[in-house]
C-alpha cells in the first residue's frame, strides 16, 4: 500500500468489471491524477489478474519493474475486491446475469471491507460506475460523497432512467416477440424509438428477471448522487442531453470522448483484459488509404457459428482486405473456427487475430469503415479516428447506439441480426465506396474535428 504522503485529495475509482466499463474508468482516474488527486483504483480480482498478464512484456515503469503489480506510480494504487461467483475459465467473458446477481448480493460487504480497513488515507469521494449499486449503500453509510460515471451513451441511460415508465406502461414484460415493434414516441429527446431500440434488457417476460431489476435499482440512485459524469460529446448528444437535465437535477459533465486522453499519462498503466497483438499495426502499415474494412464486436458480444460465417463470407465477397479480430469465445458454446475454404480464398487479403489496439487500428489512415457491434468505446472511438460504421448490435445499449448512428447521426448503417452474407457484402460495398459510405464519412470528419475542438 502506497502512503498518501502530500495529502492529497483521495479518490476511489470503481468500474463494472467488464472491458467496456473498465477502460473509461481508468482513463478518467488518469484525468483526475493529472490534476493533482491520490487514486486508488479498484477491480475486481479476476479482472485484475487478467490486466496483470495481459500486460506488455516491456512495460517497465517509473518506480516498480514488478510485473505482479499494477502499484507502479505513486499516488495511484489499486485495490481488488472478489465478484462473488465461482472462478472461471481464464480469459473469459463473465456471463452478465449471474455478474448482476453476485455484484448486488456480495459485494456491498467486500466494498465496506475494502474502505474501512485497506485504505491509507480516507476516501474524499467515490467515484462509481452508475452499474455498481452497493457503492450507493457504502458512501451513505461511511458519509462519503459519491459520484457517479456513466461510460455509455446518454441515448443508452434516458432508456435506462425511463425502464419504470415502460413497466408502469404494460409495455414491459413482453408478452409476445412482436411486441418489439412497439413505437416509444414519448422518451424526453429522442425520437422515432421502438422496443426494440431501448436497451436489450427489458426483452424478458420475467418481472422478477435479474438484469432488469439490478438496472431499475441503479437508475433509482441515480438524482441522489452529488454528481454525474458522462463519457459523451455534448454535440453529439445535445438533443437528449438537454431532456435528461430537465428530469435529473444534480450536476451533470460531459467529458467525452475520453479516448481521446492523452496516451502520455501514465502510459505504462494499460486497461486491456486480453494482450494486444500488436502486429496488427505492422500489417497496416503497407495498406492504401482507407482501403481495409476493421471487424470488431468488442469484449461481450457473442454469435452463433451460423452468423460468423454468414460474417466471413460477406468480408470474402466484398473483395476488401480487412482485419478481423475474433476474441477465442466470440461464438456462443463453441470455438471460434473459421472455415477453411473462407480461409483459402482470403489468403493475402486478411489478418486475423485475437485482440487489438483498437484505438490505433482506428486511428490508422488505412482504416475504411469499421464493422462493430456499436458499443459505446468503440463508436466514440471510430469518431475520433473519424471512420464510418456498419452496426451489428448484440446487447444493452448498443440497439440504442445503432438506431441513432443509423437514424440520427448519419455515421453508420444497420446489419439484420440474422445476418446474411449477401447483405454483409452489398453493405460493405456501400461502406467502403458507394454513395451512402461517403456521406457517413464526410460526417464523421466533422464529427472527429468537432471532438479534437474539445481537446
Ligand atoms: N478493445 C480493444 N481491442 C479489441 C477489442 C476491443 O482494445 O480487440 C477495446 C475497445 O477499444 C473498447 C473496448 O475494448 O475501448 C470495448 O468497449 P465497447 O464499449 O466498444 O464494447 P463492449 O466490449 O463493452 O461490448
Amino acid at each position: 500500500m502506497n502512503i498518501n504522503k502530500n495529502k492529497k485529495p483521495h479518490v476511489l475509482c470503481i468500474p463494472f468489471p467488464s472491458q467496456g466499463h473498465i477502460t473509461p474508468m481508468l482513463k478518467f482516474a488518469k484525468l483526475l491524477h493529472s490534476k493533482g488527486f491520490y487514486i486508488t483504483f479498484i477491480n475486481t480480482e479476476y479482472n485484475h489478474n487478467r490486466l496483470l498478464k495481459s500486460r506488455p512484456s516491456s512495460s517497465s515503469s517509473s518506480s516498480s519493474s514488478s510485473s505482479s503489480s499494477l502499484d507502479l506510480f505513486e499516488d495511484f494504487v489499486f485495490e481488488t475486491i472478489p465478484d462473488g461467483l465461482p472462478p472461471s475459465g481464464e480469459d473469459v467473458t463473465q456471463d452478465i446475469p449471474s455478474l448482476c446477481e453476485s455484484l448486488s448480493t456480495k459485494c456491498l460487504f467486500y466494498f465496506k471491507e475494502m474502505v474501512t480497513t485497506r485504505l491509507s488515507s480516507p476516501a474524499t469521494f467515490i467515484v462509481s460506475d452508475i452499474f455498481m449499486g452497493f457503492t450507493s449503500n457504502v458512501a451513505a453509510e461511511l458519509g462519503i460523497p459519491l459520484v457517479l460515471f456513466w461510460s455509455a451513451s446518454a441515448c443508452g441511460l434516458m432508456c435506462y432512467l425511463h425502464y419504470k415508465h415502460l413497466i408502469q406502461a404494460n409495455l414491459v414484460p413482453l408478452t409476445d416477440e412482436s411486441d418489439l415493434e412497439t413505437k416509444v414516441e414519448w422518451i424526453p429527446g429522442m425520437k422515432n424509438m421502438r422496443l426494440k431500440d431501448m436497451p436489450t434488457f427489458i426483452r424478458t417476460k420475467d418481472i422478477n428477471d435479474i438484469v432488469l431489476n439490478y438496472i431499475l435499482k441503479d437508475m433509482e440512485r441515480v438524482p441522489k448522487a452529488s454528481a454525474l459524469i458522462m463519457n459523451t460529446m455534448h454535440e453529439l448528444e445535445q438533443e437528449v442531453l438537454t431532456a435528461m437535465s430537465s428530469i435529473i437535477t444534480l450536476p451533470t459533465y460531459t467529458i467525452g470522448p475520453l479516448s481521446l486522453l492523452s496516451k502520455q499519462l501514465l502510459p505504462t498503466l494499460g486497461s486491456n483484459l486480453w494482450k494486444e497483438d500488436m502486429s496488427c499495426m505492422e500489417w497496416l502499415a503497407g495498406k492504401k488509404a482507407s482501403s481495409v474494412v476493421y471487424v470488431n464486436f468488442g469484449s461481450v458480444a457473442v454469435m452463433s457459428k451460423k452468423q460468423m460465417v454468414e460474417f466471413a463470407w460477406g468480408l470474402a465477397n466484398s473483395e476488401h482486405e480487412f482485419l478481423w479480430v475474433v476474441r477465442p469465445d466470440l461464438v456462443r458454446g463453441d470455438n471460434a473456427v473459421l472455415p477453411q475454404e473462407f480461409l483459402t480464398k482470403t489468403q493475402g487479403k486478411r489478418m486475423l487475430t485475437s485482440w487489438c489496439p483498437q484505438e490505433d487500428v482506428l486511428k490508422h489512415e488505412a482504416i475504411g469503415g469499421f464493422l462493430t457491434h456499436g458499443g459505446w468505446n468503440s463508436i466514440l472511438e471510430s469518431i475520433c479516428g473519424g471512420v464510418p460504421m456498419l452496426c451489428w448490435p448484440f446487447f444493452a445499449e448498443q440497439q440504442t447506439n445503432c438506431r441513432h448512428m443509423s437514424c440520427e447521426w448519419g455515421i453508420g448503417m444497420e446489419i439484420d441480426e440474422h445476418v446474411e452474407r449477401e447483405e454483409v457484402e452489398r453493405l460493405i460495398r456501400e461502406l467502403m465506396g458507394g454513395e451512402k459510405g461517403k456521406e457517413m464519412k464526410k460526417k464523421m470528419v466533422e464529427l472527429k474535428e468537432i471532438a479534437f475542438r474539445g481537446c
